[in-house]
């Protein structure tokens, strides 16, 4: 109990239950704060203490009304422990909220990664399908053409050769109508990696129609070129190709041209396959350069 105007001494207000207590007399209801002293903290509350008629049958004779404020009841409770809580609830809330935040991060983020390596391995796959011959693995048509343009446009800067060959499968008709379509693919699928074989890394080869092959060949002067094609022709001489018909023997004739300065892709190619046509006529089996 505390009063500005005690009957017992011990009931005298302090600094926080007088201003508490001056403050219900402007009509605040109730008074509670925390402070902190010699490093600890209490929390400090005062209410009103408001005179019924019960009151003036002790206290009337002292000038008590019903209604009147004589003084108030003050608790005082100790704070540090309930505050340590408080505390450790806010870091608790902070940690987790901050956990869950970056659980939601780290999801979307592992989403994301799966769907753009997903729609990487989806491009590709479809670069590939529109690049490569599907038969034999090789570069496609198109993907020869822009080959030779990137590298004759790369010549005409430099001072490097840029030789190029066409191979042409002999008798190839006569191959399909003995041994069977099928046979016939396995063996420009057996021609195809017999060539990736004995180019270099920085050679192109192409299929640039049924059983017609283009070579690309930067740096390379016109007899390496022709080297590179006796390396395919030679093995061919040498071994017949497996297929499920049985083993079958084919040859190639083949004409092979340097790139002459300003020379564009169709007259390139165009010498090349003049030679070709050369060989042909001369009894095919022959590599003209
Ligand atoms: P040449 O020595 O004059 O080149 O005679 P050839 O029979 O090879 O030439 P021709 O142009 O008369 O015939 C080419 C043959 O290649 C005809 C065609 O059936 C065959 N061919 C083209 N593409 C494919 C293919 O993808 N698979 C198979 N099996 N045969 C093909
Ligand atoms: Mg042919
Ligand atoms: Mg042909």
């Amino acid at each position: 109990m505390t009063s500005l105007k005690p009957i017992n001494p011990d009931n005298s207000a302090d600094h926080f239950e007088t201003s508490a207590l001056r403050r219900f007399e402007q009509g605040v209801g109730e008074v509670g704060a925390l402070e902190k002293s010699d490093g600890a903290a209490r929390y400090r509350y005062v209410a009103p203490l408001v005179t019924d008629a019960s009151c003036l049958v002790c206290h009337a004779q002292q000038g008590y009304a019903v209604g009147g404020i004589q003084g108030g009841i003050a608790v005082t409770l100790e704070a540090d422990k309930p505050l340590l809580k408080i505390r450790q609830a806010q870091v608790f809330i902070v940690l987790a909220g901050s956990a869950v935040i970056l659980l939601v991060i780290a999801s979307i983020w592992f989403i994301s990664r799966l769907f753009i390596r997903d729609l990487q391995q989806a491009q590709e796959a479809l670069t590939r399908l529109a690049t490569t011959d599907f038969l034999t693995g090789l570069a496609n048509r198109m993907t020869g053409i822009q080959t030779l343009t990137q590298e004759l446009a790369r010549t005409a800067r430099g001072k490097a050769p840029l030789s190029i060959a066409l191979m042409d499968l002999d008798h190839f008709k006569r191959v399909n109508d003995t041994y069977g379509h099928n046979a016939g693919d396995e063996i420009l699928k057996g021609f195809a990696a017999i060539v990736r074989q004995k180019i270099r890394t920085y050679d192109t080869a192409c299929r640039y129609g049924g059983e017609e092959f283009l070579l690309i060949m930067p740096q390379t002067s016109l007899q390496e070129a022709v080297n590179v094609v006796n390396r395919v022709f030679d093995f061919l001489r040498s071994k017949p190709l497996p297929t499920t018909a049985g083993e079958i023997k084919v040859s190639i004739s083949a004409g092979v041209v340097r790139a002459q300065d300003g020379e564009g892709v169709d007259q390139c190619i165009e010498r090349a396959d003049k030679l070709l046509y050369q060989a042909k006529n001369d009894g095919r089996g022959r590599v003209y350069g």
